[in-house]
């Protein structure tokens, strides 16, 4: 950065050739183009920059005419997205200022200047411009001086601003945790009285910006610290925050700083896994007399865990809680059964001493597609727990048997059996719910011992189970100590 030369600073930003070349076409044009936003700060920050957007003069129109190659993306907004040279889309959006932008419907009109522009935008640092031609930096709100002052501080008056939209509170949360700023003193006011304001954000919004500051740039300890000392986390997330001053037994800590050392300790490329750390013990901030937070609503809405599997109860506590906050930000399907069933399943486990058949067991009952994900959960775990150097090896150990044991692709299920329902056919015996029962013994002769995985055996064993004294009214239930 050279500088101050009067009034105007130049810098460069060194961005994609692709910039450079739309600035250029919209100046042939008669149009002022300027990067803006987030990758000028990221820069500016000293780090790798993500999506460059550029603000223009020129209207949506002449910007769809301008490039040959343009995706509508936002026209109402006038956001056009522009496909350069490369191949990369990069969004272009005209000069815009706000009117009547309380509530959720803010109403946008095009602006004259870049000037008006900038004053829409939230914070100080997201509102530097620059010139990808002239290397010009527009700065107005000082936001250059704030972030190397490590500042974050909202464009004007920060009541009003958030008062405008309240999303701006969670952004704020989350750009001083992932760029460890100090929140200027009347922002940080506002945001504290903004905290029991937020119902008017939908799920999407929330959940959008708890898994930036999850999986986002830098360490998430500090944003969901803030979250807390806020009282963003008492109003969106009521089951974590019962989770503050909950004494950990022998520890000094309290469950809530614990499970945000969990989730900054599980793998950042791991949404799942990271939210499935946050999330693993919430249940035990559920003491009744702090409220039921859906609780017995998720338990008895929770279908996708098996209730006869052996979850310990405060595994399953937090694995109706975490359902339950899932949904309410409406998480995806797919999302809400993953991370509610690694938290269900990651407690207990087997123990070094298991055999092989104990781990079969287990693996059947967690499900072979979420083995990689409980060890990334568990190691997460035991990282926080400093003490728990034994445990951390015990896991390592039991991880590196566990793909030992599934390497030979074992019959987990009644589907990997060498016979199936048809073979049972063949032999005459009637279908009905018997096949059933008939495949169960089967499997679990074959989860003690993967050898009899086959044809010439299960049939054999089949025939033994249906013979006529086996096949009395009342079978006992252990059918397979009959056969040994
Ligand atoms: P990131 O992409 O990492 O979330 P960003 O700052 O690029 O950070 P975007 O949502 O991509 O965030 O928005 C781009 C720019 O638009 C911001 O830098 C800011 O100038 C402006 N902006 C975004 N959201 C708001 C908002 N709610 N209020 C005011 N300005 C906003
Ligand atoms: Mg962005």
């Amino acid at each position: 950065l050279t500088p101050d030369r009067g009034k105007s600073r130049t810098a460069d930003l060194q961005p994609p050739q692709d910039v450079i070349w739309i600035a250029r076409k919209l100046r042939e044009a008669g149009h002022a183009a300027w990067a803006v936003g987030g990758a000028v700060r990221d820069v500016l920050a000293g780090l790798e920059p993500g999506d460059w957007d550029l603000t223009t003069s020129a209207p949506p129109s002449d910007v769809r005419r301008i490039f040959r190659r343009t995706v509508p993306i936002g026209i109402e907004h006038g956001t056009v997205g522009v496909i350069a040279r490369s191949g990369r889309m990069y969004e272009v959006t005209t000069f815009r200022r706000d009117v009547e932008t309380f509530g959720r419907r803010a109403r946008v009109v095009f602006a004259d200047s870049l000037e008006e522009d900038l004053d829409r935008r939230d914070f100080t640092m997201n509102a530097v411009a620059w010139n990808p031609l002239t290397r010009e930096l527009r700065d107005p709100h000082g936001g250059v001086t704030d972030l190397a002052a490590g500042v974050l501080r909202t464009v004007g008056d920060a009541e009003r601003r958030f008062e405008e939209d309240r999303l701006r509170v969670l952004r704020a949360i989350r750009f001083a945790g992932a760029f460890q700023l100090r929140i200027e003193e009347s922002t940080w006011t506002a945001i504290v009285a903004s905290s029991d304001r937020l119902d008017d954000l939908s799920a999407e919004r929330i959940r959008e910006e708890l898994r930036k500051v999850l999986v986002g740039q830098g360490d998430p300890s500090r944003s969901l610290h803030l979250y807390a000392e806020s009282g963003v986390l008492r109003s969106l997330y009521p089951e974590l925050d019962a989770c503050r001053g909950v004494p950990i037994a022998g520890e000094e800590e309290d469950v809530w700083s614990f499970l945000v050392r969990c989730a900054a300790s599980a793998p950042r490329g791991h949404y799942r896994v990271r939210m499935a750390a946050f999330l693993h013990g919430v249940g035990r901030g559920a003491v009744p007399e702090r409220g039921d937070y859906g609780l017995s609503a998720a338990r008895a809405g929770d279908t996708q865990d098996d209730p006869s599997s052996p979850a310990s109860a405060l595994a399953a506590r937090s694995g109706a809680l975490a359902r339950n906050l899932l949904r309410r930000l409406r998480s995806s399907n797919a999302d809400t059964d993953h991370i509610t069933h690694l938290i269900t399943q990651h407690d207990p486990i087997p123990s070094p001493s298991s055999t092989d058949a104990e781990i079969r067991r287990w693996v059947r009952r967690i499900g072979s597609d979420y083995v990689n994900d409980i060890f990334r959960l568990l190691i997460a775990v035991a990282r926080v727990r400093e003490g728990d150097e034994d445990v951390r090896r015990d896991l390592l150990a039991l991880h590196r048997r566990t793909r030992d044991v599934l390497a030979s692709r074992p019959a987990l299920a009644v589907a990997d059996l060498a016979i199936g329902g048809a073979d049972l056919g063949r032999l005459g015996i009637p279908p009905g719910p018997r096949y059933r029962e008939i495949l169960d013994t089967l499997l679990e002769r074959v989860l003690d011992d993967p050898t009899l995985n086959s044809p010439a055996f299960l049939l054999e064993l089949v025939r033994e189970i249906v013979s006529p004294e086996a096949s009395t009214s009342h079978p006992p239930p252990e059918t397979d100590e009959r056969l040994s």
